[in-house]
């Protein structure tokens, strides 16, 4: 079995003293017989970060990326830049873009190739809102989203972040994280054949060190993705440790 993968959003989070202190503390307690450990900082962290990290086994991920290689884009990042700075990952697709930038399925999907072209490994986030879950959708929602977010040939990292568990400490019970993986697994293989066997998938919605162990032995989760809790180092190391 693969070790499992463990990755930390810091979103809108760090300046450069915070950013200096959580890397140093988080690199000198993960193990090495661990799982792989991947911090995405804000874009503004990544070059500190990356030498910092140099020569531990802690990758490094972005939030997010442009999908064309360079040009008159103000604002963005393209997936070649974050290459060049060391990242290995990138998250795409999260909840807070789909949201709060109107990013489509097809929005996403394109970024997936364009990163997945450069060389980054694509961490593409799926969910339904809680609307869809208690009216029994949730299951066409997130089929639809595989559909519409991972290119055919896609070899990267789904997430799966029910949305109405993301930052409001009600994670997935263990029950619905089993059910969920179990539909995922099946929809993958129906939709992308061979391919659909080998997408790892990660849980996300607020892991801490609390329900970390019982959320990372559940069957078909390959990880977590983790928000809040990675800013604390404590509780980071303690979901990592939780991992195998
Ligand atoms: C996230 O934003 O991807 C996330 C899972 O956040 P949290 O762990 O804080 O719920």
């Amino acid at each position: 079995m693969s070790r499992q993968i463990i990755v930390g959003n810091w979103k809108m989070n760090g300046t450069t003293r915070d950013s200096k202190a959580l890397v140093q503390a988080i690199s000198g307690g993960v193990k090495a017989e661990g799982p792989d450990v991947v911090i995405c900082p804000p874009f503004t962290q990544l070059s500190l970060a990356a030498s910092q990290l140099e020569g531990t086994s802690v990758r490094l991920g972005a939030q997010d990326c442009h999908k064309a290689a360079s040009g008159a884009y103000t604002g963005d990042i393209s997936p070649a830049m974050l290459t060049d700075l060391g990242v290995s990952h990138v998250i795409l697709g999260h909840s807070e873009r789909r949201q709060g930038h109107g990013e489509l399925d097809e929005t996403v999907r394109e970024k997936a190739v364009a990163a997945a072209k450069a060389g980054l490994t694509p961490v593409v986030c799926i969910g339904e809102t809680e609307d869809q879950r208690e009216s029994g959708d949730h299951f066409d929602v997130l089929g639809w989203q595989i559909k519409g977010s991972l290119p055919d040939d896609f070899s990267g990292i789904l997430a799966y972040e029910p949305i109405w568990a993301i930052g409001t400490g009600r994670a997935a019970t263990t029950e619905e994280i089993a059910e969920t993986m179990v539909f995922l697994r099946q929809e993958l293989v129906r939709q992308f054949a061979e391919n659909g066997k080998k997408v790892r998938i990660l849980y996300g919605g607020s892991v801490n060190n609390e329900n970390a162990a019982s959320i990372l032995s559940i069957p078909e989760v390959a990880g977590a993705l983790v928000g809040g809790a990675s800013l604390k180092p404590d509780a980071f190391l303690s979901i990592i440790h939780a991992a195998s």
